[in-house]
């Protein structure tokens, strides 16, 4: 009699265990679908932006770009701070910062190393 009400005592505990555990697995399951729901979106929105701003590029240029994102496993420009290249980050040469100095600000430049287009700006170090 006092195993059968102990037995009976441990399967309400573990009853009890396992209704605790799925309700964590429900929160866990909830919260990522709410996570993947703002993935998507988020995705939309840039997809959205980045169609704005690349119609504002002039098509060459663009063009450009793109074939270096894809050799470049998607980073086709980088920008140049204090004078690395963000995209393979290798120290410029002298000569070639020397180069990019001189060139007008409207000057498709590139990085030596990785040939990823340079973006220049007041961090470059130039
Ligand atoms: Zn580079």
């Amino acid at each position: 009699m006092e195993r059968r009400e102990s037995a009976q005592e441990r399967a309400a505990e573990l009853t009890e265990r396992v209704g605790s555990v799925q309700g964590k697995i429900d929160d866990a399951l909830a919260r990522r679908d709410a996570a993947l729901e703002g993935f998507d979106s988020e995705a939309a929105s840039v997809a959205k932006e980045r169609e704005v701003i690349a119609a504002s590029v002039p098509a060459d240029l663009l063009k450009l770009y793109e074939k270096l994102r894809e050799q470049q496993g998607g980073v086709g420009a980088a920008k140049l701070y204090q004078r690395t290249c963000q995209g393979c980050r290798q120290e410029l040469a002298i000569t070639e910062l020397a180069e990019i100095r001189k060139a007008p600000s409207d000057t498709v430049v590139r990085c030596e190393n990785c040939r990823r287009i340079l973006v220049r700006t007041s961090e470059s170090g130039l």
